[in-house]
């Protein structure tokens, strides 16, 4: 019997097992395909999914496959500059830049062959489940190979990262929300050569233009993505064909400029899983939500449902924490996908107007709101806190958000805090030297493996002083941060901090 199955070995797939796997859980992941898919569908990713492949011991390995994501700016019905979506500034808050593009399939099978190495994760491609059925203590799974031989496998729990149209969401008989979006969007990967390259804008580019808007991102080398807004009548399998594709294109590079890598037309939608769990089966990626592209927030997403389902399950599976943290996971990851998602649109809608009146309203609104002057907005600021769940629940501002991480000063040179200090659950204090706190970190239980860190402990200097501006803007003086590097709760005095701890004890 395996602690946790895996079905579906995408991106959200292989980052579940690979933080499984790092602590040890015996882990069963499969796919149906024996390969990644070779074309890029993700091109953006934000820090965060970083600090996550940093977990994983991958951030130099996958760091030539990124690239700094260029502004966007949005431009008007007239032609305007009219917003901008920017990178927040250095010293940046998880020492990555915070907004990236990046090639996918080069990205996902770095991943791959990392879990593949683990000992405590079996991979299994070419491998389909057939079947899904649960008891109180286990799931079994029917499993075909390339062959069509079938067998069991059962395991205490399993996670459905087997994409948009999950065969386990479907086995047990979840549904999806609609969250209101529904578009026929083309999208189209070129690689450019040097002379449609000089042609092309410098910066990444929304053309927020009612007769046909589009979205142009450039990404890593000369990788560069169009999502054209399909108009009515036309059909989206006639738009992807290359003749079509080219003539969409005809405004910025001509056919020996570039070569196109793939072109599909996509209805982009905005749904999300009514429930997560199901008795012993959880739902992560695209299998528990869908969003529109705008942002660039899917596959992060599943990342991030990633990283807070698998600290939460290995608690579990070790008994450090009660099986009820499980329950924290949907409430926690759905409500956060429903609020960005629901900004997402917001974007999605800001850029699809199609009615030229209301879009030449929105550039004016827009406009006023920054008294003529666009002032670049960083992406970043679009994340929504974790609300609910496993948090103190206290209604401190830091709870729920993403804890920095610095670079901290090794007489070797700079290492990465998460590095120095490991990804349990961390205490950081920011106080003077005051016993009462120490003596009030004391409370934790012992199946929280608190790390304790004093900010001016010697041997911990951060040079940026990320984490100290961030003492400051929370105004607080300690932080209990979780495994998932979310703050659990921030507090003013050693008092509250203690209250918290004994009441985190079984
Ligand atoms: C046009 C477009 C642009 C996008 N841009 C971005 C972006 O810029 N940034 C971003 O973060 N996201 C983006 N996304 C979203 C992103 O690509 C997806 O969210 C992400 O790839 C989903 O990962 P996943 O692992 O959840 O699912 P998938 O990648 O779909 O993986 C699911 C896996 O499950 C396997 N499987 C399915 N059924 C079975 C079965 N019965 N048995 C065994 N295996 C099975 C499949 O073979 C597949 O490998 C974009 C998506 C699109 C379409």
């Amino acid at each position: 019997m395996f602690d946790v199955a895996i079905v579906g070995f995408g991106p959200t797939g292989a980052v579940a097992a690979g933080l499984l796997g790092l602590q040890g859980i015996r882990t069963w992941v499969c796919d149906e395909l024996t390969d990644v898919y070779d074309k890029p569908r993700a091109i953006a990713l934000d820090h965060e999914i970083m600090r996550v492949f940093q977990q994983l011991g991958l951030a130099d390995a996958l760091e030539p496959f990124t690239e700094p994501f260029t502004n966007s700016e949005f431009y008007g019905v007239d032609g305007q500059l009219i917003k901008c979506m920017s990178t927040v500034a250095p010293p940046y808050p998880l020492t990555f830049t915070p907004s990236l593009v990046f090639t996918q399939p080069a990205m996902e099978a770095v991943l791959r062959e990392r879990v593949s190495r683990m000992p405590s994760v079996e991979c299994h491609l070419g491998t389909k489940v057939t079947a899904v059925q649960q008891s109180h203590e286990a799931v079994t799974l029917t499993v075909a190979d390339a062959q069509g031989q079938t067998r069991q496998i059962s395991a205490r729990y399993l996670i459905g990262c087997d994409g948009a149209s999950s065969f386990v969401r479907k086995q047990v008989g979840i549904e999806l929300e609609d969250l209101g979006f529904d578009e026929p969007w083309l999208v189209v990967d070129v690689r450019v050569n040097d002379k449609g390259l000089a042609k092309l804008p410098k910066v990444s580019v929304q053309y927020c233009e009612p007769q046909r808007p589009c979205t142009y991102v450039i990404g890593p080398k000369n990788h560069r993505r169009w999502e054209i807004a399909l108009n009515p009548g036309e059909d989206p399998k006639a738009m992807a064909t290359p003749e079509a594709t080219w003539q969409l294109l005809s405004r910025w590079l001509k056919p020996d400029e570039a070569t196109l890598w793939r072109q599909a037309s996509y209805q982009f939608h905005a749904l999300v899983a009514k429930e997560w769990r199901r008795q012993r089966v959880f739902l992560a990626g695209d299998a528990a939500h869908q969003q529109p592209p705008f942002l660039g927030q899917g596959m992060c997403q599943g990342i991030r449902d990633a990283a807070n389902l698998s600290w939460k399950l290995a608690a579990v599976l070790q008994s450090r924490a009660s099986p009820r943290l499980l329950d924290t996971y949907g409430a926690e990851r759905k409500g956060h996908v429903t609020e960005l998602t629901s900004r997402i649109k917001s974007i999605g809608q800001l850029v699809g107007q199609r009615d030229v009146e209301k879009a030449r309203a929105r550039d004016a609104r827009l406009l006023a709101e920054c008294g003529g002057q666009v002032q670049p907005m960083p992406r970043q600021n679009v994340q929504p806190a974790l609300v609910g769940g496993c948090l103190n629940g206290a209604g401190h501002a830091a709870e729920g958000t993403l804890f920095p991480q610095a670079w901290i000063e090794r007489p070797t040179g700079p290492m990465r805090m998460d590095e120095a200090l490991g990804c349990g659950w961390r205490l950081f204090l920011h106080t003077p030297a005051d016993e009462t706190w120490t003596h009030a970190a004391a409370f934790a239980h012992a199946g929280l493996q608190l790390t304790v860190q004093h900010l001016n402990a010697p041997g911990f200097t951060e040079s940026s002083g990320v984490l100290s501006a961030w003492f400051d803007r929370m105004a607080c003086q300690a932080a209990l941060v979780r495994p998932d590097h979310y703050v659990y709760g921030a507090f003013a005095t050693p008092q509250d901090l203690q209250r918290t701890l004994e009441a985190l004890r079984p």
